[in-house]
């Protein structure tokens, strides 16, 4: 990242399994990028979920590497290591206030990911902390019933004016293609072209991943 870290202010952290990365997940971070008008978006594969195991979760490093692959060409994007080399199971707070330590305490940090998974935060480790450390972007597909948003920051916040500062909400067309609809479409040999960058899904079909 040739700049000193502590220059950018205003840092989008795009959390999510990646598995794989595809168009979709491209679509959400340059929208949030211009949206909130970011610095920089760092996309953050997790590494041993502490909330789900699937059989068919590729590698944290073919995760990792197909984020690379499908990013190189944007020089806003950049991808972290961090939640994939931690040691022992790795929370969402571990990240941010990793991140806090690495931008400055005055940067604003914008954590990114699917509005179903922002809507089970009420269970993820130390809430209040991460809801004080930074706010989220709720990435969903048209047609999500967004009254599941409004409850959750009722139960967060209460008065609903200032929660909205905390959840926004961002409906990205794009987001009907799925990681798991790439998945079964290549168990089922069925075509994955434009989905996915052409980089990630040559990385796919070399590696063999998600054929079983
Ligand atoms: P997920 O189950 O893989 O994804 C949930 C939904 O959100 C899926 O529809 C998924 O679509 C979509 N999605 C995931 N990441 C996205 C992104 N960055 N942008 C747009 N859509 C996205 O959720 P997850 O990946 O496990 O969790 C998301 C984030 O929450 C991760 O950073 C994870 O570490 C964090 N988290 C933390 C805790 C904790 O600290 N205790 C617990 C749970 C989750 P696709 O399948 O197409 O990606």
């Amino acid at each position: 990242m040739g700049k000193n870290k502590k220059q950018y202010k205003k840092i989008g952290i795009m959390g999510g399994t990646f598995n794989p990365i595809h168009i979709g997940h491209l679509v959400t971070a340059e929208e949030a990028l211009s949206q909130f008008k970011l610095d920089i978006v760092i996309f953050i594969p997790t590494g041993d979920p502490p909330h789900k195991i699937e059989n068919d979760t590729a590698s944290a490093e073919d995760r990792y590497i197909m984020a690379v692959i499908a990013t190189s060409s944007n020089s806003s994007f950049f991808v972290s290591r961090m939640e994939i080399d931690r040691k022992g199971k790795s929370y969402t707070i571990d990240t941010v206030r990793q991140l806090k330590e690495i931008y400055g305490r005055d940067s604003l940090l914008y954590f990114i990911t699917g509005a179903d998974a922002i809507l089970e935060i009420l269970t993820w480790k130390d809430t209040s902390e991460i809801v004080s450390l930074c706010k989220f972007i709720a990435a969903t597909r048209p047609g999500y019933d967004l009254s599941r948003i409004d409850d959750l920051r009722k139960r967060l916040f209460g008065n609903i004016n200032a929660a909205e500062k905390k959840i926004y909400i961002m409906e990205i067309p794009a987001l009907s293609i799925s990681s798991t609809d790439i998945r079964g479409r290549i168990r089922n040999e069925r075509p994955i072209d434009y989905l996915l960058p052409e980089g990630v899904s040559k990385y796919i079909l070399k590696n063999e991943l998600y054929k079983k």
